[in-house]
């Protein structure tokens, strides 16, 4: 079995989003007792959540966005950046502590203590703009990561893997010039017009022109047209690109249960997907991949779709074709 590294803090639950947010702290205490109930703890290596340094944080996000938006959590503003984004005064040193669990979860990995890890944080982090926070994101976590394991770790190239059933468009705009870090994305468009980005034809600007990919889905899809349009896209993309590590914005909500979309994908597709992530990992990337925790919002499906996707980090379950 693989060394799995598990990210998990309590302190997370204190980000508090308000009655009837979709982001709430149950969907962390539904992970936990799931990965719990399945006897996964105790074959996961936990890591701690400490605060991020204020420097990695900087190497994506101004540190206007962070002065601004530390201020409204000590002024106990309700939201910041846009009315999604509900909080409490304790949101901006729990986003902070987030990001620094990754950023731990980084250093074991270099560090070879640990082969590949899941970190179940909040906030999520891929709909973070350099200067803005939006869709329940406020800090980038998988970017911050990938500038981390570039800056700190001397990697060169990063491939991000996002499978949240909603676009990453602060990752993509953060990367899109850059040709070391390669975006994919797949996700439901049109959904219900948000974020409204990741067309087919945003494929990088500049240098990185061509290292940004997305591949949108129309309402209404699953399974088979999920399979067929990632060994058409990401298979071939990730072949060319090589990264030297794996980094996954892991959202589950094209869950068919899961009501913030209109994807209909099963808890094996979702198996199938992080398998074939694993397999390019194991490839190109000596075996190191990172998932952060994205989207997700069926208390009742996060358990099982969670504990999958954990075995299969670990080695630990069936191959699905
Ligand atoms: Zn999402």
């Amino acid at each position: 079995m693989k060394r799995t590294g598990f990210l998990y803090d309590e302190r997370f639950l204190l980000h508090k989003t308000g009655p009837d947010h979709p982001e709430c702290p149950d969907r962390l205490e539904a992970i936990y007792k799931g990965l719990k109930e399945a006897g996964l703890l105790s074959k996961l290596i936990t890591i701690q959540a400490t605060k991020a340094r204020q420097r990695w944080v900087e190497a994506v996000h101004t540190p206007r966005h962070l002065i601004r938006f530390e201020e409204a959590c000590m002024l106990h503003l309700p939201e910041y950046g846009c009315p999604d984004n509900q909080m409490c005064p304790d949101t901006y040193e729990i986003a902070m502590l987030a990001v620094g669990g990754v950023l731990n979860m980084v250093t074991l990995l270099m560090e070879g203590k640990i082969d590949n890890g899941f970190c179940a944080v909040r906030p999520p982090g891929h709909h973070a703009e350099v200067s803005q926070a939006l869709g329940f994101c406020y800090f980038n976590n998988v970017a911050i990561a990938a500038r981390f394991l570039q800056l700190k770790w001397g990697i060169e190239k990063v491939g991000i893997v996002d499978f949240d059933v909603h676009h990453g468009n602060g990752t993509q705009h953060i990367f899109e010039q850059d040709p070391t870090v390669f975006y994919y994305s797949i996700h439901e468009h049109p959904s219900f017009s948000f974020p409204g980005t990741g067309r087919e034809f945003e494929k990088g600007t500049g240098p990185g022109q061509g290292f940004t990919l997305n591949s949108p889905v129309l309402p209404g899809q699953g399974d088979n047209e999920y399979k067929a349009i990632l060994q058409r896209d990401l298979l071939p993309a990730f072949e060319s690109f090589k990264p030297d590590v794996i980094l996954v914005s892991a959202g589950f909500d094209a869950h068919v249960d899961d009501d913030m979309s209109d994807i209909n994908l099963s808890t094996e597709c979702f198996t199938w997907m992080m398998q074939r992530i694993v397999d390019m990992a194991e490839k190109y990337s000596h075996g190191r991949v990172i998932s952060v925790l994205e989207g997700g919002y069926s208390l009742k499906r996060l358990p099982e779709l969670i504990v999958n996707h954990v075995r299969v980090l670990l080695g630990d379950m069936e191959r699905i074709d």
